[in-house]
């Protein structure tokens, strides 16, 4: 059995309790039978292996483990995450948020890929509803254990004294912890200033130590920021074409990021079906000081939803499908439509 403390400091791989005593599991999943009695869709989601993964995430306590996927049902009854999408970004501002699920790591582990500059909305609770919003689209597509998590890659060349909010990180944090225990195998963050010292030990402070130890720096694909050299850490995670898709990515934001940081938009990008045309949407909401500017392609036609194998599998056209019906009230994302170069895809039966 592997334990939380023979997974070494930056072992983004290891599981602790792969091997579960399925009567706990079976008393678990007793505990919480008369809440998924009461309500079909925690029935669907509450599947043996998310027991099991309940179980594990309290190293095996079954009192712990009752409250905490009791505490989840329950949420899940009173919000229905899987039914919704980060109001910011579909009401307030296309741009609210840049943390998707753009691919796989060698393992078969979903990628999540995120640029803190790019971000347009700094606040805990936004910021929070965006992860849950990444968390539901891609849980539905996981892999079985023990890849049935995700690996998260944090880019930070911009990263500026508008992100040292500790609430922004313990928002997020907090609803992992609640809500979506043991699925972050890992992240990666990349290209980290010194700036980032202070609020990294803010939250080390409250974090779980688990997941402080699942964390690796690496050095920018320009060589700037802290940490290990990108290539071998890039190369030990993710396949030639995902390793290329996300240096091109960081590239792009670092070589352009004054024609691309205001005209990016996965959101936008998501329900067009089209990803590396940036700015087409700009009438939506105009700035209030500048006339409109004209839409720009991406570096050498790259798609910021992802590798052109990402693109062509399941995973990824469930997410778009699940972004367009999730999304389409939004008070910006409803009038994409009359926008989009190719129009908003029909969905698909
Ligand atoms: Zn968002």
């Amino acid at each position: 059995m592997t334990t939380d403390d023979e997974v070494a400091e930056g072992d983004l791989h290891g599981r602790a309790m792969p091997v579960l005593d399925q009567d706990d599991v079976d008393a678990l999943a007793r505990a919480v039978q008369p809440i998924l009695d009461s309500d079909e869709a925690v029935r669907r989601w509450c599947t043996r292996a998310n027991v099991e993964r309940f179980l594990r995430a309290d190293r095996g306590n079954l009192a712990k483990a009752t409250k905490r996927l009791t505490d989840t049902l329950k949420w899940r009854v009173a919000e229905r995450p899987e039914t919704r999408v980060c109001s910011a970004c579909i009401d307030k501002d296309l741009r609210s948020h840049y943390m998707n699920f753009v691919g796989w790591d060698r393992r078969g582990r979903a990628l999540v890929y995120s640029d803190i500059g790019l971000a347009k909305d700094k606040t805990p609770s936004t910021n929070a509803e965006h992860c849950m919003q990444v968390l539901e689209l891609l849980e539905p597509n996981l892999r079985p254990f023990p890849n049935d998590q995700y690996v998260w890659v944090v880019d930070f060349h911009q990263f500026s004294v508008y992100d040292m909010n500790p609430s922004v990180a313990s928002a997020c944090l907090g609803l992992f912890a609640r809500s979506y225990p043991e699925r972050l195998a890992g992240m990666i963050m990349v290209g980290a200033p010194m700036l980032f010292n202070g609020l990294y030990r803010a939250v080390c402070a409250f974090a779980d130590p688990v997941t402080v130890k699942k964390v690796r720096f690496v050095v920018g694909p320009d060589g700037k920021g802290g940490g290990k050299a990108f290539d071998p850490v890039m190369d030990e995670f993710f396949d030639a074409e995902t390793k290329a898709w996300l240096a091109a990515e960081m590239m792009e934001n670092r070589k352009r990021w004054k024609e691309v940081a205001k005209r990016k938009s996965w959101m936008a990008a998501t329900f067009a079906g089209r990803g590396s045309t940036h700015g087409w949407w700009q009438t939506l909401q105009p700035s209030k000081t500048k006339p409109p500017e004209p839409p720009v392609e991406g570096e050498g036609g790259h798609d910021i939803r992802g590798c052109e194998s990402f693109r062509a599998c399941d995973a990824f056209k469930n997410v778009a499908q699940a972004v367009r019906s999730r999304g389409a009230h939004g008070a910006l994302t409803s009038r994409l439509a009359d926008l989009a170069p190719e129009g908003i895809p029909e969905p698909e039966e």
